[in-house]
């Protein structure tokens, strides 16, 4: 039998977009953790350069990665949360959003620093290929049209990028329309 190190973890991103990566960090979380939240952040954003897709869209992108990639969505929450602007009291804030969790998941140094200084455990997932799958290079290649990106994000995530005209309004967002 599997050893859980926790009950319930959260994975906090931005996922602008979800890729593979992401992906494999949720996958190497469920080896450590019963449940796992994962939090879409900065959800008040959307239609700017650096978070071009709305926090609906991204709940559906990760919704649908998972059951693409046969994860047991029994096991995982996907839940939208607003920043704030008070880093101290954020691991605190997420819990009025979030079934209760012992521990956070997350390479990010300030976040890791955060879930610490509040009291949670910490999990930190191995780089899986960090310099090929990153949300940033996504970004940077639709705007660039280099189409080599859908090689990046599961292929459904694709299609609701394509579906929702993704592509052109990360564009225009470049173009400042
Ligand atoms: P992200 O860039 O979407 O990444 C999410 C996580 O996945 C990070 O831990 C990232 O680690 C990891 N990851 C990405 N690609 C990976 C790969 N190939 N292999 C392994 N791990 C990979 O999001 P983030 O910037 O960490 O998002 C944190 C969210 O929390 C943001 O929305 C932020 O605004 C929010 N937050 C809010 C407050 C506040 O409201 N005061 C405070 C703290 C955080 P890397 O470090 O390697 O990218």
């Amino acid at each position: 039998m599997m050893i859980r190190n926790y009950k319930r973890a959260v994975f906090p991103g931005r996922f602008q977009p979800f890729h593979t990566g992401h992906l494999e960090v949720v996958r190497w979380a469920l080896e450590h953790v019963e449940e796992l939240i994962i939090v879409i952040g900065t959800a008040q954003e959307s239609h700017t350069i650096v978070n071009p897709f709305t926090a609906g869209e991204r709940i559906l992108m990760i919704k649908e990665a998972l059951r693409w990639g046969k994860v047991d969505l029994g096991r995982i929450y996907i839940i939208p949360v607003p920043d704030i602007l008070m880093n101290s009291v954020w691991p605190h804030y997420l819990k009025l959003f979030t079934p209760p969790f012992e521990a956070g998941v997350s390479r990010n140094p300030l976040v890791v620093r955060l879930f610490k200084e509040a009291g949670f455990g910490v999990l930190i997932p191995p780089a899986f290929e960090r310099g090929v799958y990153s949300s940033t290079k996504i970004r940077k290649m639709i705007m660039s049209g280099d189409e080599t990106w859908r090689k990046l994000v599961p292929p459904v995530v694709a299609e609701i990028i394509d579906s929702i005209d993704g592509v052109e309004r990360i564009r225009s967002l470049l173009s400042g329309d």
